[in-house]
């Protein structure tokens, strides 16, 4: 049995923590949300009071923090990670960063004496219950061989991307074609729908032809046809449009550092922009949906009173 530290118990945290917690090892898990930390507990995560009570005496600290900023704050400080981790201790951050945020913790920990991997993934909250999560690894050798071990009772495949910042440099590609697939697959649900095609009737045809995709696999934007949609439950978060837009930013962001051009992940960085001017930030990124619909209602989704 190993004893982990877990510092964000949200929609990814709280299922992974509950794998780990299966496979019998002890989670000390802190969350700001007492609702996610009552969440946790109802799944066999002990709650900390404190970072420093979560990470102290853990063989490996995990993070999934919404933003950069969240994950630097978590860090830094008398109350953060660096203060309380010992040498042993491998601190993992899963959280879908910025590569300067990445390279500051690499950076921080390896100045301390600490022993830190990027470590993000791909599979949504379906792919973090059914711990088959795609982890994507960065850092020097010992460490990302020591993280596989931690991270085997979450994963359905854990590959080592390479060297510090390589795991969400992939992460961030690999997000980028995830959500310019899920305009296909806004774009494809109402115009088969607008045609007279029964939408599961449509959604089989796609699954076994080149319309196929994760995004259309797991997330298709249309009520009744697959269990993991958000469409299924007035599209409330289960990857928030707000989280979306930042993963896309961060796509843009490395495009204008390298000079290449991203015309498709521009266009939905427009989308999940007018979602969330509408106040709609916290809902499911597959909402965007809404967008392509002639008169913007659309199957699955009612407005709640504000
Ligand atoms: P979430 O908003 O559901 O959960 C984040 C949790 O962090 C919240 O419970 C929040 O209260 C907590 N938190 C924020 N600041 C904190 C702090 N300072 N100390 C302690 N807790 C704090 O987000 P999520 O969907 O679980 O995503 C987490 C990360 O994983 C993000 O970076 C996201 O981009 C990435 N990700 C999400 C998915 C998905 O499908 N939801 C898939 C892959 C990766």
């Amino acid at each position: 049995m190993a004893v982990y530290g877990w510092i964000g118990l949200g929609n990814m945290g709280g299922p992974m923590t509950a794998n780990l917690v299966a496979a019998g090892h002890q989670v000390k898990g802190y969350d700001l949300n007492p609702d996610a930390c009552i969440a946790a507990k109802e799944r066999g995560v002990e709650i900390a009071g404190s970072i420093a009570e979560a990470v102290q005496g853990s063989d490996a600290v995990f993070t999934m923090l919404p933003k950069g900023e969240h994950v630097r704050a978590v860090y830094e400080g008398e109350n953060g990670i660096w203060a309380h981790a010992g040498a042993d201790t491998l601190l993992l951050d899963s959280s879908t960063v910025d590569i300067e945020t990445s390279r500051f913790c690499h950076e921080g920990s390896s100045a301390r004496g600490l022993k830190f991997v990027d470590a993000p993934v791909s599979g949504g909250i379906s792919g973090a219950a059914a711990a088959t999560l795609a982890f994507m690894v960065g850092g020097l050798e010992e460490h990302t061989a020591e993280a596989v071990g931690h991270i085997e009772p979450m994963a359905g495949k854990t590959i080592v991307a390479g060297a510090a910042t390589a795991g969400i440099a992939a992460k961030i590609c690999n997000n980028m074609m995830l959500f310019i697939d899920l305009m296909a697959s806004a774009e494809g649900s109402q115009l088969a729908e607008k045609l007279g095609l029964d939408p599961k009737v449509f959604w089989e045809i796609a699954s076994v032809s080149s319309g196929r995709s994760w995004a259309q696999q797991t997330w298709y934007p249309v009520p009744g046809v697959i269990d993991s949609a958000a469409a299924n439950n007035n599209f409330d978060a289960t990857f928030r449009v707000d989280l979306a837009r930042k993963d896309v930013g961060l796509a843009l962001d490395a495009g204008e550092m390298t000079g290449v051009k991203l015309p498709a992940a521009t266009l939905a960085r427009e989308h999940f922009d007018a979602l969330i001017a509408e106040g709609l930030g916290g809902k499911d990124c597959s909402l965007i949906v809404k967008n392509v619909s002639p008169d913007g209602t659309v199957a699955g989704y009612t407005q709640e009173k504000k």
